[in-house]
């Protein structure tokens, strides 16, 4: 490997670039995770996801990417043959669904076209049809980082309630929580799952799931068979601040320091940071001329933006391209637009001056690769800065 100068641009949609501050945490002396000092460690850690996931619930947290809180949240509250409502927003409600399957439960798909987030009306009306209330939950992606569309969770809710349904909500936030809102107590979710690397700063490695007082008392006759996810025994032994096996003790002190940065910062201003953003990136890809594929105004992601390559050019060597001459890494498209599409991160530890290099990474990058575009894209992103910014501004 040879050296590159300058910081390389992490601009995938998770694993995010950690910060300095989380990293020195991360790399403090590993202490032992049964001794006197790591039940404060433990607590705080557990303290600090209930403020980020917003309830005063259950919060429990696995050394495991964020597919084993996937597992973790159904395992606990489906028993084989169940059936659930799943939405396809694009690929990770795919693989969701395709992880439920094969632990034996019925789940059903309400199509979509993966340009925009879940259609709680059509949730409303398959509940009205299951009059015998056999659909036990209905699992929603808060924000499907396949597409760039952010699904609208408080309304999901609204449209179980509407139809008289006593369905779970299961909602996937691994690449929403700590970026966009979510509110797990307001919005009447019943299990959450989210991960480390995407607005929480921290590399991958840790996951978390945020559970209900109704799904915390269905799980304990409920559920399938399991036993390393089980919330149960996790929850008696986390009353102490410890784990029921070796936690993930160096990513526990990075994502305290993370919780930390984000109150210093303010979810609410967090929140704003990755809104403007967003529409700064939308900005301009629309002045390139290309299309944004998240097509449901209001639905767009502050996380991330998926954008459509025109037609007979290739996404991946776009990406190839830009990593190769200006040390950018952009997401690929995933299953079924793969190749067509690329998706610029803009979630996590970044300010205005990462988000205009970050663009105009992709400018030179489609320059370089002879994409067709109009230039000035990022002029268009810094006016779209300028604009908000003034806002914000001028309501102080
Ligand atoms: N769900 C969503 C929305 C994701 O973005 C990801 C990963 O990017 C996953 C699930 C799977 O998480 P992991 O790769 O950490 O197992």
């Amino acid at each position: 490997m040879t050296h590159r100068a300058g910081r390389h641009f992490l601009q995938i949609p998770g694993p995010s670039p950690v910060p300095d501050r989380v990293l020195r945490a991360i790399s403090t002396q590993t202490m032992d995770h049964r001794g006197p000092d790591f039940a404060e460690v433990g607590r705080t850690a557990l303290a600090g996801m209930k403020s980020i996931f917003k309830t005063e619930q259950h919060v429990f947290i696995y050394p495991s990417s964020g597919t084993g809180a996937w597992e973790a949240a159904l395992v606990n509250v489906l028993s084989e043959g169940d059936e659930v409502l799943m939405y396809e927003t694009g690929h990770f409600a795919t693989l969701w669904k395709k992880m439920a399957t094969r632990l034996g439960v019925n789940a059903e798909f309400i199509e979509g076209d993966w340009r925009g987030g879940a259609d709680p009306d059509r949730i409303e009306a398959r509940l009205r049809a299951d009059s015998a209330h056999r659909i036990k939950a209905v699992c929603v992606v808060h924000n499907e980082t396949s597409t760039g569309s952010v699904s609208p969770i408080a309304q999901v809710r609204q449209a179980i309630d509407a139809a008289g349904h006593p369905a779970l909500l299961m909602v996937d936030t691994i690449s929403g929580l700590a970026s966009i809102d979510f509110r797990f107590d307001e919005w009447g979710v019943d299990v959450a799952v989210s991960g480390s690397q995407k607005g929480l700063m921290l590399p991958p490695g840790l996951s978390f799931n945020a559970v209900s007082e109704k799904a915390f008392e269905l799980s304990k006759t409920g559920g399938m068979r399991r036993s390393y996810w089980d919330w149960q025994e996790m929850a008696t032994i986390n009353g102490t601040g410890y784990f029921p096996y070796t936690p993930g003790t160096n990513m526990l002190y990075g994502l305290n320091e993370a919780i930390s940065m984000l109150h210093e910062e303010g979810l609410d201003n967090v929140f704003a940071r990755h809104q403007r953003h967003g529409a700064a990136t939308r900005a301009a890809v629309r002045h390139w001329g290309l299309e944004v594929l998240c097509r449901q105004q209001g639905q767009e992601s502050g996380v991330l933006t998926a954008v459509l390559m025109p037609s007979g050019h290739s996404a991946d060597n776009f990406r190839k391209v830009a990593l190769a001459h200006y040390d950018i890494s952009l997401g690929n498209g995933l299953s079924k637009v793969a190749d067509r599409v690329f998706r610029i991160g803009h979630l996590g530890d970044i300010n205005d001056l990462t988000l205009a290099g970050t663009l105009t990474g992709v400018e030179l990058g489609l320059r370089k690769a002879g994409v067709p575009h109009a230039a000035g894209g990022v002029a268009a992103a810094m006016d779209a800065l300028e604009d908000t910014r003034i806002t914000a501004l001028a309501a102080e």
